[in-house]
This record gives C-alpha cells, sequence and structure tokens, in this order.
C-alpha cells in the first residue's frame, strides 16, 4: 500500500510521471512515430499519451491486443480522404507527462504547466525531421501553438507558421476522439473543404524532398 492507501492496480493507475520539470532527460526518440512515403512529411500533433496507448504499448493509438484506439480510427478516415494514412504520417503527443486517471478511470486532464515544459521537447523532436505540414489534435495543442508561436491560429483552417527557424504549414482540428459528435462532422468539412489546397501541398513537398535528398 502507497502513502494514499491506494494498493496493486489501483495504485499504478494514479501514478503520474513528468517530464515537464526535466524537458532534458527526455529520450527524444520516445514518443514520436517516423513517417513513410507520402506521410514522411506529415507530422500530427495529438495532446499527450493515453493510459492504453502508446504508454502501454510503445505504440501511439494501439492497444495490448494490437487493436487501434477510436480515436485513431477516426483520425486515419480523414487523412484517407487525402490518399494518406496514419500508419503513413509521423505523430507525436505534445506533453510528454502522464497524470493518472481520475475517479471515473479516466485520464486526467493536460496541465498548463506539462505544456509549457514539454514545448521544448516538442520543438527538438520537430527539428529531427524534415516536416511541412503539421496537423493539431484538439484545442490544448491549438492553445499552446497559439501561446508558444504567437501566430493567430484557427481550427478548420491552414496557416504559414514560422517554428525555430523553419516554416510549417499548420491545420488546427479537432480532436478525433467521437465519432458521431459535431467535432467529427467539423472535421469531415474542414477535410472536404481544403481538400485540394492539402493534396497540393503533399505533392509540393514530396517533390521538394525528393529534390533535396537526390542530387
Ligand atoms: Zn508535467
Amino acid at each position: 500500500m502507497d502513502s494514499n492507501g491506494y494498493t496493486g492496480e489501483a495504485r499504478m493507475e494514479t501514478l503520474e510521471q513528468h517530464y515537464c520539470n526535466n524537458p532534458a532527460a527526455f529520450p527524444l526518440g520516445e514518443m514520436f512515430k517516423r513517417g513513410k512515403g507520402r506521410g514522411a512529411r506529415v507530422l500530427i500533433v495529438g495532446q499527450s499519451p493515453a493510459s492504453n496507448g502508446w504508454r502501454e504499448t510503445g505504440v501511439a493509438f494501439h492497444t495490448r491486443d494490437e487493436g487501434t484506439l477510436p480515436t485513431g480510427e477516426n483520425l486515419d478516415e480523414l487523412l484517407r480522404l487525402l490518399d494518406l494514412s496514419l500508419e503513413e504520417c509521423a505523430y507525436t503527443d505534445l506533453v510528454k507527462c502522464y497524470r493518472g486517471k481520475n475517479s471515473r478511470g479516466k485520464d486526467r486532464g493536460v496541465r498548463k504547466s506539462c505544456v509549457r515544459g514539454c514545448w521544448p521537447i516538442f520543438e527538438q523532436q520537430l527539428d529531427t525531421g524534415d516536416f511541412g505540414l503539421l496537423i493539431l489534435l484538439g484545442q490544448v495543442v491549438l492553445d499552446a501553438f497559439i501561446d508558444e508561436t504567437q501566430w493567430p491560429l484557427f481550427r478548420g483552417r491552414l496557416s504559414s507558421v514560422v517554428l525555430s527557424g523553419a516554416q510549417y504549414e499548420v491545420l488546427p482540428i479537432y480532436h478525433t476522439l467521437h465519432r458521431y459528435q459535431g467535432s467529427a462532422r467539423e472535421n469531415l468539412r474542414t477535410f472536404e473543404k481544403l481538400g485540394d489546397e492539402l493534396r497540393t501541398l503533399l505533392v509540393k513537398l514530396q517533390d521538394s524532398s525528393s529534390a533535396g535528398t537526390s542530387g
């Protein structure tokens, strides 16, 4: 039994794990999935690690029985509209900290201090790839980008942002946790509305990256 009176599994679920107070200690290759093919230059930025995602399996959106979390499935369906897939895109969570579960068994929300403390880790991970398009999932990530970059960003709108000296196209969307709520319909509308623009961008990104490596 620990000092809070919890035992066994209940105790495990209340354990917090923080990197925000010591970002230099974070192993940069962790919580970071590289992309490939058409998705190599696309980085999807999630909020924070879920208890049943890569905290458990080491792979984003994958559960212990090798299934995909609904959040990942919904996101994959949106990406398919661009002839992309979740599998092809790079992925990371902005916040690396895990805050345990609340009394209803749900993962606890993200603290602002965790966002702020983990931002340098995210920037370093960003620097390790040749990304051109960042897709931001959910309000916490959008707010963090606005705070840290001072750029006016809007959900459902594609914007150019300069971040640690490099330029990125950034698309904030709703979190893909839900399938039938208004947020899912809005995301679908965004991908339909920006489809041509995004497909053109993907071709441009792929051309400029192959031009850079062929010489
Ligand atoms: Zn933290």
